[in-house]
C-alpha cells in the first residue's frame, strides 16, 4: 500500500494556498484559520483525517497527485509547497469523487 510520507514538520506547518506561503502567520476564525497576509484560508495536515478514507479513492488520489507532483516541480516550487499542493489537490480528488458518488446515488433512490 502506497503512504504519503510527509515529514513530521510539515504537518503543523500551516500552509496558505493563496500566497503560496508555507509557515504562514494566521488567526483564528472560529474552527478555520485564515491568513494574516491575504485573509485566505490556511490549510494544516493534521486537520484532515485522511486515514478515514473511503475504499476505492485511492487510486485516483495517486494518480492526481503524482500529475501535480511533476508539474510543481517543474515549475520550480519549493518542496514544502509542493507536498502541500500534492497534498491538496489529492484531497480535492476526494471530494469531487466522492461528490460525484452521491449524485449518483441520488439519481438511482
Ligand atoms: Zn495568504
Amino acid at each position: 500500500m502506497l503512504e504519503m510520507k510527509i515529514p513530521e514538520r510539515l504537518k503543523i506547518l500551516p500552509c496558505c494556498l493563496k500566497c503560496r506561503q508555507v509557515g504562514v502567520g494566521y488567526k483564528k476564525d472560529g474552527d478555520l484559520r485564515k491568513c494574516m497576509q491575504c485573509n485566505g484560508y490556511v490549510y494544516m495536515y493534521k486537520d484532515f483525517k485522511i486515514t478515514k478514507d473511503p475504499e476505492g479513492s485511492k487510486g485516483l488520489m495517486i494518480l492526481g497527485t503524482v500529475g501535480i507532483f511533476f508539474f510543481a516541480l517543474m515549475q520550480g516550487e519549493s518542496v514544502e509547497f509542493t507536498v502541500w499542493a500534492v497534498f491538496l489537490a489529492g484531497l480535492t480528488f476526494l471530494f469531487v469523487h466522492n461528490h460525484e458518488k452521491n449524485k449518483i446515488k441520488g439519481v438511482e433512490s
